[in-house]
């Protein structure tokens, strides 16, 4: 039977999987509690990320960093130049590229927040505030709060969610990015420059963390840097993110559903970015349906070689990097050794992996 398929949440990763089975003809309904595209505050994706990521070459202009400024936990700075292939796609591009491609999709596009999802006899009913839908899969692309997730019995272990607050500055502050790690917690303050303006933010892991004490410290954060105070008033953010832990396949796909992105738990556990992991898990996916049916096996067997390997070697750094001491060792080196730079460089702009 060809599956008709229901994804819960349209965010730009559930937006992009809706296109590509569109494509497949299958019968996809889109389901997204927001009428428009919220628009996170991040720094984008990395156009490194395009080497697999097809989607990425439909962007029109993206935008140019040139240098990126470290500081240690002790305050030791240092300034690398980066090769032109530094571009950023912020998710301005992101939501323009998959918008224009999802044009002919309208139609199918429930808005509201999905109330309920359950399993009867082998089909799938999505309650809505306006009734009832059926499907026969159906695939959680529903971020951090995944409905289809809890409904499936599965929770982030606590000491995974990460939080993030972030600001957007109206000021220019031209095409240098900044990281600045913190002691003994896996984190960092960061600034990025986009067109004519500048996203700052910080995140960290620890069970202690308060939003409000993070919000004071990023404003400590950005006068300290920038020398610009952050305006009363200008709207913050605060989100919380299930960086990746253990990998366990029952809990990603399984007969008849399949979790993507966010819903899956792939976030990066050393940059805290999802974009790129939540596009090529979707990307995987869409490739793990082939002659009107859906093989788990295969696409727990494309995020096993293509996926999981490169987060566990982010996870495993993040143990050793995360130390005062290594930071503080490591940062100074930058400026004279090569190698010591391309790590940084690889490791800490979002998405290259
Ligand atoms: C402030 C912030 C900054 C970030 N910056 C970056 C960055 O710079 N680079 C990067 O790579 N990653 C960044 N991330 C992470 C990145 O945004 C996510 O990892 C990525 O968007 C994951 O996509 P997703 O589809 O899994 O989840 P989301 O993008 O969260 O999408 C989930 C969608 O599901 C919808 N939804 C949820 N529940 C329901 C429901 N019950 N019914 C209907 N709809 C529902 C939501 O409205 C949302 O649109 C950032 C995250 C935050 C919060």
């Amino acid at each position: 039977m060809v599956p008709k398929i229901a994804i819960i949440g349209g965010g730009a990763v559930g937006h992009y999987l809706a296109s590509l089975l569109h494509l497949k003809d299958y019968s996809v309904t889109l389901f997204e509690t927001k009428s428009a595209w919220e628009r996170q505050l991040g720094t984008g994706i990395f156009s490194s990320s395009s080497i697999d990521l097809p989607i990425l070459e439909e962007f029109s202009s993206p935008h140019q960093i040139t240098s990126l400024k470290l500081f240690s936990p002790s305050g030791k700075s240092a300034t690398m130049e980066l090769p032109q292939s530094y571009r950023l796609y912020t998710p301005e591009d992101l939501e323009e590229a998959l918008k224009e491609r999802f044009k002919d999709f309208e139609g199918r596009v429930i808005s509201g927040r999905v109330l309920e999802v359950k399993r009867v006899e082998g089909m799938w009913q999505i309650h809505t505030p306006e009734g009832v839908h059926e499907a026969n899969f159906i695939i959680g692309a529903d971020g951090i709060s995944s409905l289809v997730r809890k409904s499936l019995g599965f929770l982030y272990p606590a000491e995974n969610i990460t939080m993030e607050v972030s600001v957007e500055l109206p000021q220019d502050l031209g095409q240098e990015a900044t990281i600045q790690f913190f002691d003994n917690i896996p984190g960092y303050f960061w600034i990025f420059p986009r067109m004519g303006r500048t996203v700052a933010g910080l995140w960290g892991t620890s069970q202690f963390l308060q939003a409000r004490h993070l919000f004071e410290k990023m404003d400590i954060l950005i006068n300290n840097t920038l020398q610009v105070p952050v305006a009363a008033g200008i709207q913050r953010h605060v989100a919380h993110l299930p960086t990746f832990g253990k990998f366990t396949p029952r809990e990603v796909a399984g007969a008849g559903w399949a979790l993507v992105g966010e819903a899956a738990g792939l976030i990066d556990p050393l940059s805290c970015e999802g974009l790129y992991w939540a596009l090529k898990s979707a990307s995987l996916l869409a490739d793990s349906f082939d002659q009107k049916s859906f093989s788990a096996k295969r696409y727990l067997g494309s995020l096993s070689r293509e996926v999981i390997p490169s987060l566990r070697k982010r996870q495993f750094l993040r143990k050793i990097l995360y130390r005062s001491w290594v930071l503080n060792w490591l940062i100074p080196k930058v400026e004279s050794k090569r190698r010591t730079q391309h790590f940084f460089r690889t490791q800490f702009l979002p998405s290259t992996c």
